[in-house]
């Protein structure tokens, strides 16, 4: 199985109830703008800001001749793909094989 680096992130939001004394709601709700950078409400998960990303495949076993690797392990893009089997070939694997 390959090995494959993910970049995540998810989102959380707060929210609150303030009891703001004002002369008027325009003024409550200006108030509340000024304040609600200190205000800690309950936190919640927003799943729907779930974002993964795929960054690459990783750390690929040198697979040398016949799946014997020499136990090399590294980024699938510094590996070699080889020539007659089905997997990747470490730097020094590639310079003796060809
Ligand atoms: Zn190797």
């Amino acid at each position: 199985m390959a090995k494959y680096e993910v970049q995540w992130s998810k989102r959380y939001y707060a929210s609150g109830r303030a009891v703001i004394e004002a002369e008027s709601k325009e003024k409550a709700k200006e108030i509340a703008e000024e304040r609600i950078g200190d205000y800690e409400g309950s936190m919640q998960y927003d799943a729907d800001g779930d974002d993964i990303y795929i960054l690459g495949e990783k750390l690929t076993k040198c697979c040398g001749e016949l799946g014997m690797g020499c136990g090399y392990e590294g980024n699938v893009e510094d590996m070699t793909k080889h020539p007659k089997y089905d997997g990747y070939l470490c730097p020094k694997c590639t310079k003796e094989t060809s």
